[in-house]
């Protein structure tokens, strides 16, 4: 059987939440002021109670509200391929299958956290949602979740992004987010920027600035974020729970499963229901693969930092390249974060995760084999995962293995990066050291 799905009585009806399982545990988020473990309540003045308590949860199976589940149904599960097509054209012996996010509404799999946000902030009465977006996708999905629950959503989008990459603020138009180019006038800290930078090409640090401005200034509305928080990566445990189900019915189990790091929550999606396996003794690798243009993981240092320029989120213990790190401008938008998840990182840290750096040359190179063998053009960014399948596969092509990867999503809205790397536009860009270094010398003081 070449495509997987799952029975309505197949599908799963919990999240899990890998936290009390990792090996030596999470460090708690830090307030940014005093530097003291955060209480809830300071959380609770932009998140609302049901999602600082998974934030929190050392339960391992959260229950998935059935107005959730509904709204999943729409995409959800998602297929499970077995890439054939892609292994001929390779010549290997291994097994390559693929977990296909890219079939939701919105194109990623951003929709399976999106979702619950709108749910839990609507559950406490809150009207109104405020998010940054780089690109888009995070806008395009959180202006999806609000609309299935009929509420406002404003999106801070990145201004050179606004006006460079039109099509997903059309999509958010087309759900009924309102949309701005970030720095705008509709803030203190935006009209600030503006005064001092007219021109300014706009930074996700500063978006996510304006967005927890405006969180904090009205009562009826909450902040959302798309990845890197331990919730977030609770709901894309949806990935890997349906993947295991389906693995089961191929009749095969994974040596090897890969994902493209960004943040690392669909990374983490799909591997986190392995980790028991793991520690009871199979032997499963997870490869992390992340841009060599923004290697938090294989060249970043473990350590207390802050999620925006501003300083103004919780400090939290990740792999970061220093909350003023800016990546160059690459074609992988949704990987170019300073960041990876402290359950991403604490992986890292105990060797579970193994760390993968890879150029944007040979990923876009694997993406068009893929478009030309399996049919589908990945996203820019889902093209690292793919990379990373390709390397494995081909260690040894003799050898029989099993590979997993994450589609994350669609390339059809980012085809203009397909044509600049098709027209030979493109390079490859690995950071200096030394201005990471120098970048790493301005992390907050925190032993
Ligand atoms: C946002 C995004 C990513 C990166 O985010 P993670 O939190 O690392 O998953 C990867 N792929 C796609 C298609 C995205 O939209």
């Amino acid at each position: 059987m070449k495509k997987i799905v799952l029975r309505d009585d197949e599908m799963p009806r919990q999240w899990y939440n890998v936290v009390p399982d990792i090996p030596n545990g999470l460090r708690p988020p830090l307030d940014p002021v005093s530097h003291k473990p955060i209480s809830p309540d300071k959380l609770g003045a932009i998140f609302p109670q049901g999602l600082i308590e998974q934030e929190m949860s050392q339960e391992r199976f959260i229950p998935i509200p059935e107005e959730v589940l509904e709204i999943y149904s729409i995409w959800r599960p998602s297929p499970l391929v077995r890439a054939n097509k892609l292994e001929q054209a390779l010549g290997t012996k291994a097994k390559i299958y693929f977990k296909n996010e890219s079939v939701s509404p919105i194109g990623s799999h951003k929709g399976n956290s999106a979702v619950p946000q709108a749910f839990f902030n609507k559950r406490e009465g809150i009207k109104r949602l405020t998010t940054e977006t780089g690109a888009g996708q995070w806008g395009a999905a959180l202006s999806f979740a609000t609309s299935k629950f009929d509420m406002a959503c404003k999106v801070y989008m990145v201004r050179v992004s606004y006006d460079q990459k039109p099509y997903r603020k059309f999509m958010m138009q087309t759900y009924g987010g309102e949309v701005v180019a970030s720095p705008s006038a509709d803030t203190k800290i935006g009209r600030e920027i503006l005064a001092r930078t007219p021109d300014t090409p706009g930074a996700l640090g500063m978006a996510i600035s304006e967005a927890l401005e405006d969180a904090f200034a009205h009562a009826d509305t909450n902040y959302s974020l798309g990845s890197v928080l331990n919730h977030v990566v609770l709901h894309q445990s949806i990935v890997g729970l349906e993947a295991k189900k389906q693995m089961e019915i191929a009749g095969d189990y994974p040596d090897v499963i890969i994902g493209c790091c960004g943040g690392g929550s669909n990374f983490a999606g799909l591997i986190v229901p392995y980790v028991p396996d793991y520690l009871e003794g199979k032997k499963i690798r997870f490869v992390g693969c992340e841009p060599a243009s923004c290697p938090s993981l294989t060249s970043g240092k473990l350590a207390y930092d802050t999620g925006d320029v501003a300083m103004m989120t919780p400090l939290l213990c990740m792999y970061t390249l220093g909350h003023d790190f800016v990546p160059p401008g690459m074609h992988a938008g949704g990987l170019r974060y300073h960041g990876m998840a402290p359950i991403v990182s604490a992986l890292a840290r105990e060797g579970i995760v193994t760390p993968m750096a890879l150029h944007q040359l040979e990923c876009f190179e694997a993406g068009v084999l893929f478009a030309r063998t399996e049919g589908i053009i990945p996203a820019p960014e889902s093209t690292h995962a793919i990379r990373g399948a390709i390397i494995e596969a081909m260690k040894d092509p003799k050898e029989p293995k099993t590979i997993l990867f994450n589609l994350s999503g669609t390339g059809v809205i980012d085809l203009p990066s397909y044509d600049q790397y098709l027209q030979g536009n493109l390079q490859d860009y690995s950071y200096p050291q030394q201005d990471i270094d120098e970048s790493l010398a301005k992390l907050p003081n925190i032993p």
